[in-house]
């Protein structure tokens, strides 16, 4: 007797009927030699902005973190709980992964609240209100633009957010040792539900455009 719902169930056992053997093999050299994936993504925790299916992953290729608005405190040594920041510093210091990719979305339910924060908070504790706390400039500088619609902020923070969180990121002593020495590069990516599209933003700009497919 199990508990889980049906639907886990049933996507399990397709795991384990088409899935899993086609992939024995790998699950278990990487049981047996442990991971060693090259690129650590940092991700919302939507449904919809899977990095694994994006980047159509296998078994450990990807070390990802996902947390509401896929935001990265900054560094801060103190006595709190940091698990953005312990899931980076394993991937830095330990797996010494090679790229840190920031993916953000479309359509972020995060990144909505931020913009509206005189919202009822969904829970006294109001986590979500401190969390994108984060953002807060930005998401007041882009609130405060009448020129600009609804949807038009909503994108325009979502990818100014990526920018925040890849400066962030440099703020931890190890990537920002790293990468000055060329051994970790930073990348910020943005997807857009609706179309499949993913957009990778330019290193030296901070825009983003579609990367050519062919
Ligand atoms: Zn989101």
């Amino acid at each position: 007797m199990t508990h889980l719902p049906e639907r886990l169930l049933a996507g399990y056992r397709n795991f384990m009927s088409r899935r899993y053997p086609s992939e024995s093999a790998r699950y278990q050299s990487l049981a047996r030699d442990g991971q060693s994936p090259e690129t650590m993504v940092i991700a919302c925790c939507d449904s919809r902005a899977a990095p694994e299916t994006v980047f159509d992953a296998g078994p450990g290729e990807l070390f990802v973190v996902r947390n509401v608005a896929n935001l990265v405190p900054p560094y801060a040594p103190d006595d709190r709980f940091h698990g953005t920041s312990a899931a980076l510093e394993f991937a830095v210091q330990s797996l010494k992964v090679k790229h840190i990719v920031v993916m953000g979305h479309g359509r972020c339910g995060g990144i909505g609240a931020a913009l509206n924060p005189s919202a009822e908070p969904l829970s006294p504790g109001d986590f979500i209100g401190k969390w994108m706390g984060l953002v807060a400039p930005a998401a007041e500088a882009v609130s405060g633009n009448a020129m600009m619609t609804a949807v038009e902020r909503q994108t325009a923070l979502e990818r100014i957010s990526i920018r925040y969180q890849l400066a962030n990121l440099r703020t931890f002593p190890c990537v920002k040792i790293l990468e000055d020495k060329g051994r970790l590069t930073l990348h910020g990516a943005w997807f857009d539900i609706q179309t499949g599209e993913l957009w990778v933003m330019d290193p030296k700009t901070g825009d983003f455009t579609r990367p050519d497919l062919d």
